[in-house]
């Protein structure tokens, strides 16, 4: 297996030796924000394929400026270390990059200023999240997403997840694959780790900002794809949780999660309770597209071995 390896405290080292000590700020309050970049593997072209690898470190920006962290990099410094970690650790598999900037001081009391940051990246082999075949069965949460009134959903922090891992965990342990949450007004706002589309009369509508999503870099290019190669419009506006039951099509998007048919909610079927036609299509281009393609989105795809010996840190 290859060797995994991390950026941390502003070197790239052994991932055995990127450790925080214990009372780091973000450990203790959830003080951190990151991104979830994925690497495909092509094993025609023998090349990791980073996806819109600089949307997700704008977004990044946006996190820390939200949560108060200091991010000193530039966007081309951050997609260049990157590039230096994964093409270090020579994964021949799809990967996950994780950037993180967090609250780096060892030290009590709960607030956002007054204390230091840190930025590390670690890479991780990383195959499917959900059954994008078979597609996933999910279920309305008991739980409601956090409103912007209380965490900004919009940025990525660490602690928001907690609300996550609560809709993930009773929707597993009660037999589904995932959780659909919705907001404190009811209307339905996103899974657990991904955003949802439903499809009604060949229309494509998805939850708007405000209804407290993560605006997901996947989401948009669905939207782009639906609507440049198959001519189809994406409706941004909300969705109450009845409508998902009509739908005739529904699927998920994320990028763990990719393109997933949702088949059921709630136990009852979605459409004929097989993968609908719509998604199939979506879901085919946007594979095609994250491993490096499709001509017209090769600027979605960022090449990291190829770059990475453009570089001289790879041979
Ligand atoms: N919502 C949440 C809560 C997420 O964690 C994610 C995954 N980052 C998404 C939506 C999908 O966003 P993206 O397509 O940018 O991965």
């Amino acid at each position: 297996m290859a060797e995994r390896y991390a950026y941390f405290q502003k070197q790239i080292v052994p991932l055995a030796e990127a450790k925080i000590g214990v009372m780091t700020h973000a450990f203790n309050y959830g003080t951190g924000c990151f991104e979830g970049i994925r690497g495909n593997w092509n094993p025609d072209k023998r090349e990791i394929f980073l996806f819109r690898v600089r949307d997700h470190y704008r977004r990044l920006a946006r996190s820390c400026k939200i949560l108060m962290i200091d991010l000193p990099y530039t966007e081309d410094e951050l997609v260049d270390l990157t590039i230096k970690v994964v093409a270090k650790c020579e994964f021949e598999e799809d990967i996950y990059v994780r950037p993180l900037a967090y609250k780096s001081s060892e030290m009590l009391g709960v607030r956002l200023h007054n204390l230091e940051s840190d930025f590390l990246i670690f890479v991780s082999p990383f195959g499917p999240y959900l059954d994008v075949d078979a597609g996933a069965r999910c279920c309305t949460s008991s739980w409601r997403r956090v409103s912007d009134m209380g965490i900004p959903a919009r940025s990525k922090p660490t602690g928001i997840y907690l609300n996550s891992a609560l809709a993930k965990t009773e929707a597993q342990l009660n037999g589904f694959d995932e959780a659909i949450v919705l907001s404190h007004e009811g209307h339905v706002s996103e899974g657990s780790g991904e955003n949802i589309f439903v499809i009604q009369n060949g229309r494509l509508i998805t939850p708007p900002q405000h209804d407290d999503i993560l605006v997901g870099i996947t989401r948009e290019c669905v939207i782009r794809l639906a609507q440049e190669e198959l001519g189809l419009e994406t409706v941004e506006r909300s969705i109450d949780r009845s409508e998902l039951y009509i739908a005739d099509e529904v699927f998920m998007t994320g990028t763990a999660a990719h393109v997933t048919p949702i088949i059921e909610i709630d136990r009852r079927s979605i459409g004929d309770g097989n993968v609908g036609s719509i998604s199939q299509k979506l879901m085919r281009l946007y594979f095609a597209a994250i491993r490096g393609e499709l001509e017209k989105y090769s600027h979605w795809s960022t090449p990291a071995y190829a770059t990475a010996r453009g570089m001289g840190v790879l041979r």
